[in-house]
């Protein structure tokens, strides 16, 4: 598997000088599978880039992808109606939540972003073909993959992501406040032995004092929970807005005290397995 960072910032787009390094779009990770099919997860404003590079490869030949998301904050989702392969009809797009079964939480979220006054285009528009998936906890298959999926927690909720093809295991915790037992547990769960394990570690442990209630964790949290479940390399992810690059050099230099191999997600970044 391969995974390619495409917006690593939580919260809200942060398009500034000082950020350039690590990137402003917001939460959105492309998963390529070893039989190359696509496996997307959130719709921050990173997905804009995503779509052009579909389209640049793919040429004109239908685009196929799985789109899952974490929850419904707009960070998460506020890229999808830039997403170019959505106004393609050859192209076809399954979207998943895991909320309650046949709620119809995806697709009413999708559809009441884009709805009046807040987009011009209307979801039910949109030429290519699509579907909603409503998901319950646990474990499926998709694109030869096994997905688990559990709740996290989260103001409005969260879920996190642990996807395993051929013995390798990508785990995707993001927007999750630690210190409610239950949610701790599932991430160490979803984290469990992770080749990459990347992880909300949007705070400082000083800042992380003064947004208890936000949903967040700090970095030192990630790496403790990172080294607690035997992970191989940790992804700090949903840097704060308000962190620019240096702050973030500051936090990967302080997290790699504790942990051998650990990065700072970057917008472009491509990990391998
Ligand atoms: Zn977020
Ligand atoms: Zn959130």
């Amino acid at each position: 598997m391969r995974v390619r960072f495409w917006g690593v910032r939580g919260s809200t787009p942060t398009p500034q000088r000082e950020n350039m390094n690590y990137g402003g779009n917001t939460s959105c990770i492309e998963i390529r599978t070893d039989t190359n099919q696509i496996l997307v997860f959130d719709g921050g404003t990173g997905i804009r880039l995503l779509g052009n590079k579909l389209l640049e490869e793919f040429r004109g030949e239908p685009i196929r992808a799985h789109i899952f998301f974490s929850h419904f904050h707009l960070d998460h989702i506020q890229g999808v109606p830039f997403f170019r392969p959505l106004y393609c009809p050859q192209n076809h797009f399954t979207f998943y939540f895991a909320g309650r079964r046949e709620a119809n939480l995806v697709m009413d979220a999708l559809a009441g972003m884009m709805a009046n006054p807040y987009f011009p285009m209307d979801m039910s528009n949109l030429p290519c073909s699509r579907e909603y998936v409503d998901l319950v906890e646990g474990t499926f298959t998709v694109a030869d993959t096994r997905i688990l999926v559990l709740p996290l927690s989260h103001p409005q909720g969260c879920f996190g992501y642990r996807i395993t093809q051929n013995g390798k295991v990508i785990s995707y915790c993001t927007d999750v406040e630690h210190g409610v037992h239950w949610s701790d547990r599932n991430v160490r769960t979803l984290a469990k032995d992770a080749d990459v394990f990347i992880v909300d570690a949007q705070y400082t442990p000083e800042e992380l004092a003064s947004h208890r209630g936000w949903g967040h964790s700090s970095w030192q949290q990630a790496i403790e929970t990172g080294i607690e479940a035997g992970c191989k390399r940790i992804v700090l992810f949903h840097h704060d807005p308000y962190h620019e690059d240096a702050d973030i050099d500051r936090m990967l230099e302080d997290a790699r005290t504790l942990h051998p191999d650990v990065i700072a997600a970057q917008e472009g970044l491509d990990v391998s397995l």
